[in-house]
C-alpha cells in the first residue's frame, strides 16, 4: 500500500528509509572493495526482509543464528547463508546443511557429532569452529562473549585438535558498537591464541559488531587489519555486521495518547519500551527524540512512557520547545536495528507496522500487524 505522507501512516509505524540505508551500504561496499573481505548481514540485528532487495547487491549474503534466520536468508536474500548457533539440535542438521554454505560450530564436541552428517547432505558445506579470543572490551557485560564463563566459542584449552582435518575456518565474535581499534586488540589476542592454526584454514570469520557506519568509526583503520591479515596467512576473511547496516536508516513513529500528571507531567505514548524497543531498558541507552532535548533543556519536559501496564516502561525524560499535545506524533530516531526482531506482543499490545520510504520519495506500508498477531503466538 502506497501513502505518500508520513502522516498518513498508521500509528505506531517502523520507517524505513532506503536512500539512508543505501549510504550504510555504499560505505559496507567501499570496505568490500579496499579490504577483498566478504561482508555479510546479521540477521540477529536487522531482518527487515522487504528491504533485502536493496541490500542484495551490496553484500555476500546472511549469517543466521540458526535454523528460522537461515530459512529467512534462503528464501528471501539468496546468497551465501552462514549458519552458527551456540547448539544445534540433531532434528535441524540436515535443513540447516541443505541451505547453508558455511555451519559453524561453538564446541569442538558439536563439531565431532554433526559433522559428517552435515557434510553427507551438502559435501560443499564449508565447517569451522567459533573460538574464544578471551579478550574483548565490550562496554556491557551481558553484550561480552568473552566475558567470565561465557558459552560463546571455545576456548584455547578447550580446542580439540582431532577435529582440524575437516575444519575450514574460525570465527570470532568479540566485539559490540565499536571501532576498529577495538578489532585490533581482539585480532591480536586472537592470533596469539589460535595463529598455529590459522594456516590449516581457508577463512577467518571476524564476527559483527564493528561499528562501520557510525561517525567517527576508522574505517581506513579497518581496511588496513584485514589487508594484513589477509596477506600474512592468505585467508578469506569475512566481517558479519547487523547494526552497521540499519544503524540510523530509519524512526519509530508513534502518537501521545494522554498526558497524566505525577509531580512531572507524564506523555503515555501508543508504542511501548519493554515491547518495541527493549534495548532502551536492557541495555539500556537513550533514543533520540527528533525535535526534544534533555530534560529541562528546552521548555516543556515530560517523561514519555509506554502504553503497557509495566511501570518501568518509560523511553525517558525529554523536553520540547512548545507543550505537547494528544495526537501529536513521537518520533523516536534510529530504530531499525534490535527492533523489530525483537519485539513482543507484551500486555496485548499492536505491534508497530512497517514502512519503507522508497528512493523516489513513496511510502510502502509493508506490513501492519492486528489481534491475530498476538493471538496466533498464544493458545
Ligand atoms: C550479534 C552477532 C553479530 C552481529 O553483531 P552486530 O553488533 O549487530 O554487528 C554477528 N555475529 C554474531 C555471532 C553475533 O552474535
Amino acid at each position: 500500500m502506497i501513502k505518500t505522507s508520513t502522516t498518513d501512516l498508521p500509528s505506531p509505524c517502523w520507517l524505513l528509509e532506503e536512500s539512508l540505508l543505501l549510504k550504510n551500504l555504499e560505505l559496507l561496499k567501499y570496505v568490500k572493495e579496499k579490504s577483498a573481505a566478504k561482508v555479510l548481514l546479521a540477521l540477529k540485528g536487522y531482518a527487515l526482509w522487504k528491504s533485502f532487495d536493496s541490500i542484495k547487491p551490496y553484500l555476500d549474503g546472511c549469517c543466521a543464528s540458526g535454523l528460522y534466520e537461515a530459512k529467512l536468508a534462503f528464501e528471501t536474500f539468496n546468497k551465501e547463508v552462514h549458519t552458527y548457533a551456540p547448539a544445534f539440535k540433531e532434528e535441524e542438521i540436515e535443513e540447516i546443511a541443505s541451505i547453508s554454505q558455511h555451519m559453524v560450530f561453538n564446541s569442538p564436541a558439536q563439531f565431532k557429532r554433526f559433522s559428517k552428517k552435515a557434510k553427507n547432505i551438502n559435501p560443499d558445506l564449508s565447517l569451522g569452529l567459533r573460538v574464544n579470543p578471551e579478550y574483548s572490551a565490550s562496554p556491557k557485560e551481558i553484550y561480552n562473549p568473552c566475558g567470565l564463563h561465557s558459552r560463546l566459542g571455545t576456548t584455547l584449552v578447550n580446542f580439540d585438535e582431532s577435529i582440524l582435518g575437516e575444519c575450514d575456518g574460525l570465527h570470532f565474535h568479540a566485539l559490540c558498537e565499536q571501532d576498529s581499534d577495538a578489532l585490533e586488540s581482539v585480532l591480536e589476542n586472537f592470533e596469539e591464541k589460535f595463529g598455529s592454526y590459522i594456516p590449516n584454514m581457508k577463512w577467518i570469520n571476524f564476527g559483527g559488531g564493528h561499528h562501520i557506519t557510525r561517525k567517527g568509526y576508522d574505517v581506513e583503520k579497518l581496511i588496513l587489519l584485514i589487508q594484513n591479515f589477509k596477506k600474512k596467512y592468505d585467508v578469506e576473511v569475512y566481517l558479519e555486521p547487523g547494526e552497521a547496516i540499519g544503524w540510523e536508516t530509519g524512526t519509530l513513529i508513534s502518537t501521545v495518547l494522554d498526558i497524566v500528571h505525577n509531580g512531572m507531567d507524564i506523555a503515555i505514548l501508543d508504542t511501548s519500551a519493554e515491547a518495541h524497543m527493549p534495548d532502551t531498558i536492557i541495555m539500556p541507552y537513550r533514543a533520540e527524540v527528533r525535535g526534544a532535548g534533555e530534560a529541562g533543556e528546552k521548555r516543556y519536559t515530560y517523561r514519555l512512557a509506554g502504553n503497557t501496564c509495566l511501570a518501568g516502561d518509560i523511553m525517558g525524560d525529554y523536553s520540547f520547545d512548545t507543550p505537547l499535545q494528544i495526537g501529536d506524533k513521537i518520533i523516536f530516531e534510529d530504530q531499525m536495528h534490535y527492533t523489530m526482531v525483537k519485539a513482543t506482543t507484551f500486555n496485548g499490545i499492536k505491534l508497530p507496522s512497517i514502512a519503507i520510504k522508497r528512493l523516489n520519495g513513496d511510502i510502502d506500508l509493508v506490513r501492519e500487524f492486528g489481534y491475530e498477531d498476538f493471538k496466533e503466538r498464544l493458545s
